[in-house]
């Protein structure tokens, strides 16, 4: 059986260096391996957008070709890093933040656009999904650097700061109209990365594949047999991390996962993870442990597993009726699965603990 190990689980306190040069033996270039009727396997996997993307794709173009086309891929990834990154200095991204509350600047239409898209999702969602979570983003900085639990009086402030209703977006500019504001696209942009990435490989003729963006699992066409690819889910426990909860089969269609285990820290024994509440500002918490989405687009996939993961069960549910072709699988706490939405052809539990509670899939 093979099906597809998804890459995000590598601790993201890890300094960027030492991450990259963890991942050396898989950057050097890319690698092939031959298929059937001529067609290769090729992957190139580098350190972009803060986690490991890994990019699979299978065809009968020459290598020289295949590099051009991988860095043409690697190269759109760094572009749009320089564009929607919150953690660096420097992209068009911090530069609205950094205007926050003195002025409107204007940003490339994929931006406003991602920030429509966006915004959407918070009022979806009562701002569960929240692009305007920034601020008590920086201040627990889970996944970077010295991660800590902020003090009430800093968590109290940083909350008057995300009201994602003061993000201004008029004919191609965007003001965050509070001081202090900040924009933070985490639970949206790998996803939005991930379609682009996509629409380069169909440009450049390639047919099937897979591109993984820490997690954010994009398929092309179907396995060179006619079979659809087989993607597996990571296991969402703590510790059981490396293996996989269960697997599903798609084609064309994209693969996102948002879950407790996947950024976090913890202090005097007590996990704190990357999925922040705009009520209480600390991590969100429910009965779920992750949630899965199967959908046609990347970038909404990403905003609606993070909404699902803050959202709950419950309320998940209600929403996802409103998203018809969307499919979610809910692993809850207490190792039920709930299926939901659109019907998976095949949804398979792998590890013994889990078991399906609910299949509402039609
Ligand atoms: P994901 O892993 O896609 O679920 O997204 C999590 C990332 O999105 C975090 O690392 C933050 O950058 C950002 N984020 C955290 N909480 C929220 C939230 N409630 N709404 C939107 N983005 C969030
Ligand atoms: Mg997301």
């Amino acid at each position: 059986m093979k099906f597809i190990i998804l890459f995000d689980n590598i601790p993201l306190v890890m300094k960027k260096s030492v991450y990259k040069l963890f991942f050396i033996f898989l950057t050097a270039a890319f690698f092939s391996q031959s298929c059937a009727e001529g067609e290769k396997e090729y992957h190139k996997a580098d350190f972009a957008l803060g986690t490991v993307c890994s990019v699979k794709i299978y065809t009968n173009k020459g290598g020289r070709e295949v590099e051009k086309i991988f860095g043409k891929v690697f190269s759109e990834l760094n572009r749009l890093e320089e564009i929607f990154s919150a953690n660096s200095g420097h992209s068009v991204l911090q530069n609205v933040n950094d205007n926050a509350g003195k002025k409107s600047v204007e940003v490339p239409a994929e931006l406003y656009s991602l920030l429509e898209r966006a915004v959407y999702f918070a009022q979806k969602t009562d701002s569960a999904f929240n692009p305007a979570i920034g601020a008590v983003v920086k201040l627990w900085n889970i996944g970077m650097e010295n991660p800590s639990v902020p003090t009430e009086e800093n968590l109290k402030k940083a909350l008057k700061k995300i009201d994602y209703k003061k993000i201004e977006l008029k004919n191609g500019s965007v003001f965050l109209t509070e001081e202090g504001m900040q924009l933070d696209l985490g639970g949206i942009a790998k996803g939005y990365a991930a379609d682009c990435i996509k629409t380069i490989l169909l440009g450049e003729g390639i047919e099937r594949g897979i591109i993984d963006l820490g997690g954010n699992v994009c398929t092309i066409g179907l396995k060179q047999d006619g079979s659809p690819w087989r993607v597996g889910i990571r296991n969402p426990v703590i510790g059981n991390d490396r293996s996989s909860a269960a697997y599903l089969e798609v084609s064309d269609k994209t693969v996102v996962t948002s879950g407790d285990y996947e950024r976090f820290f913890e202090k005097d024994g007590k996990i704190y993870h990357h999925i922040l509440s705009s009520k209480t500002g600390y991590p969100a918490e429910n009965d779920l442990r992750a949630v899965t989405i199967v959908a046609d687009t990347s970038a909404d996939a990403d905003a609606l597993s993070t909404s699902f993961f803050v959202l709950g069960l419950e309320k998940s549910l209600q929403l996802i009726k409103s998203f018809p072709g969307v499919s979610a699988a809910f692993f809850m706490k207490d190792n039920s699965v709930t299926l939901a939405g659109k019907k998976l052809e095949v949804f398979k539990i792998l590890d013994d603990k889990l078991f399906i509670r609910d299949n509402l899939m039609q």
